[in-house]
């Protein structure tokens, strides 16, 4: 088995989205619904190697398996050139399909998004759903607990 083919691809959305090809990989990366809301940046050495938080890109691009044999068109160790490094995509929180080239035009487009009152109703109705669970959940740990409680209290009778 050649190295290409036991090669995990993981999503750079999100770490539990893992792909056995590359092929495969590249196409989630275009439909991933994790997307939402990241600002995605690429390896000036490998483009296909995604980052979507700078700090971490840095720390890659300074160790890239493709740094010796790339040129370097960012100089990372300039703090300037490392803060104004372009991303190569800014997703919008609310839609996925909404895509920037930089973060300034996500954030304006953000504030006037016509998904944003669907998303703010959405999640809300979660946060009502959740909070109802969490009562729900109390209300049974302590049914539980006083259970024990009464078991407990039998165990710890003395046997006869
Ligand atoms: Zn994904
Ligand atoms: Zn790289
Ligand atoms: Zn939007």
């Amino acid at each position: 088995m050649s190295e290409t083919q036991t090669r995990i691809f993981i999503c750079p959305f999100n770490q539990y989205h893992k792909l056995m090809e590359y092929r495969k990989w590249s196409f989630h990366i275009t439909r991933c619904g994790d997307r939402k809301g990241k600002t995605v940046y690429s390896c000036q050495y490998q483009s296909s190697h995604y980052f979507t938080d700078i700090s971490t890109l840095m720390e890659h691009e300074a160790e890239c398996e493709f740094r010796k044999t790339q040129k370097t068109r960012f100089d990372n160790s300039d703090p300037e050139v490392a803060k104004s490094r372009p991303p190569i995509a800014v997703y919008c929180k609310y839609d996925v399909g909404h895509v920037f080239q930089n973060i300034d035009d996500c954030q304006d487009h953000m504030k006037e998004c016509p998904k944003r009152e669907e998303f703010m109703k959405k999640a809300e109705q979660c946060h009502r759903k959740f909070s109802e669970n969490k009562s729900w959940i109390k209300a049974a740990q302590q049914a539980k607990r006083e259970k024990e409680c009464e078991l407990g209290g039998n165990i710890n009778a003395p046997a006869s």
